[in-house]
């Protein structure tokens, strides 16, 4: 019999061979290379004997699925031998707060970089503060300075590698070293690298957080979030995972399934069109500054050449001075350029931003207006043109 895929053998492959492969169990599939959508919440015991002694692969509905076995496999491979678990959460926001409660009580500390996602520092804020936990903020470039800001009760550094607004590449193995020197864990938003061009466990991450909504989910028709842990960090999350009543929907599992599959195809795409573009813009009189760490002279360019293998099509800009309506003309006059939320999906995506209302460890003052944009899978050269278009529109303005 071929191999299904989930065994050792697809730990010594290649990441675009294990996203093909990896948690496809082709006999219990019976013989389709997908794997069944199991709705399901009751799962019957044979006997009474193996009811009392919990016997059989699944329990209940919310414990696990043969359709959530095959994503947790597939992303387990992924992450390389570092992972030993693999959480399922209903939204990427989820699996960051799950992981939050995973790791902290009353009286703890918890370090987070100044460039996180925005509604982590709200949880951070609201519920954890209420539950009396205490954050500070750190710059998301302090590397191994990081050391000074431990206290005792410090038990959790969370990092965004890059930020997914302003782009700044902390240096994770320096801050993972400073991290575990004070007995304290290590959490990695990875959601712009995904673990295909970032293995964040190898970097010494102790758990990496996906907001599948976006890359792995790949089609913009998900809310999805993964937590991958070591065999340090596993047992908290599970407990956590298991208490909260964490879970996500069947067919949301089977996308984020589907999409794993072409991931590798689509960030290849991504990581060409991002970089001719983030390449065309610098150029661009209209443009001060791209902030894109794979670009040539971006500050983050050394560590991302160091730790990352490839880089997703998120970036931002920075533009000259100009009046709001000026922005303004430029986001009306764009049309393969939507306005919305959210990134990761086939289509292209532009928003402006400003990090100075919530920043608190460092200044955030670009010296211009600032946009953030996904280059999706369109024709690289129409989507210059559209913002060609975008651009004439900003300079009639
Ligand atoms: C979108 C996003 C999240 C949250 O994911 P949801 O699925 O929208 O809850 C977390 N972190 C980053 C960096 C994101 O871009």
């Amino acid at each position: 019999m071929k191999s299904s895929g989930n065994d050792g053998v697809s730990k010594r492959r290649r990441a675009e061979t294990t996203l093909v492969t990896a948690g496809r169990d082709t006999g219990a599939q019976k013989g389709f290379v997908n794997p069944a959508v199991v709705h399901g919440s009751t799962v019957l015991y044979p006997t009474a004997d193996d009811l009392h002694a919990h016997r059989g692969e699944f329990q209940y509905g919310r414990r696990g699925t043969p359709t959530t076995k095959a994503l947790q496999q597939a992303l387990m491979a992924l992450e390389g031998p570092q992972c030993v678990g693999v959480g399922l959460a209903p939204s990427g926001l989820a699996a960051i707060t799950t992981t939050l409660l995973a790791v902290l009580k009353a009286g703890d500390h918890l370090l987070v970089c100044d460039n996180a996602y925005r509604p982590t520092r709200n949880f951070c804020s609201g519920l954890l503060a209420r539950f009396g936990v205490e954050t500070s903020y750190f710059d998301p470039l302090i590397g191994g300075a990081i050391s000074g800001l431990f206290k005792p009760n410090t038990k959790a550094v969370l990092v965004e590698a890059p930020g997914s607004q302003s782009f700044e590449m902390p240096d994770i193995p320096a801050i993972a070293s400073a991290a575990h020197a004070h007995g304290a864990l290590v959490i990695d938003d990875n959601t712009w690298a995904t673990p295909l061009f970032h293995r964040s466990l190898e970097h010494g991450v102790d758990i990496s957080i996906q907001a599948a909504t976006k890359y792995i989910g790949g089609h913009s028709d998900i809310m999805f979030g993964t937590i991958s842990a070591n065999a340090r960090a596993w047992p908290l999350v599970a407990e956590a995972i298991h208490q909260l009543g964490v879970c996500a929907g069947p067919d949301d599992v089977f996308l984020a399934i589907r999409g794993l599959r072409t991931l590798a195809v689509r960030l290849a795409q991504h990581h060409r069109s991002g970089l001719e573009m983030a390449r065309w813009l610098a150029a661009r009189p209209e443009v001060v500054r791209v902030l894109h760490p794979a670009l040539e002279g971006d500050p983050g360019h050394a560590i991302w050449k160091r730790d990352f293998t490839g880089a997703s099509g998120l970036f931002s800009i920075v533009l000259k001075p100009a009046p709001q309506k000026a922005v303004d003309a430029l986001l009306d006059a764009v049309e393969l350029f939507g306005m919305g939320y959210s990134w990761g999906g086939f289509e292209s995506l532009v928003i402006p931003f400003d990090c100075a209302g919530y920043r608190t460890a460092t200044p955030w003052a670009p010296g211009g207006p600032t946009l953030r944009l996904h280059i999706g899978l369109e024709n690289i050269e129409d989507l210059k043109a559209d913002l060609a278009r975008g651009f004439e529109a900003f300079n009639a303005a």
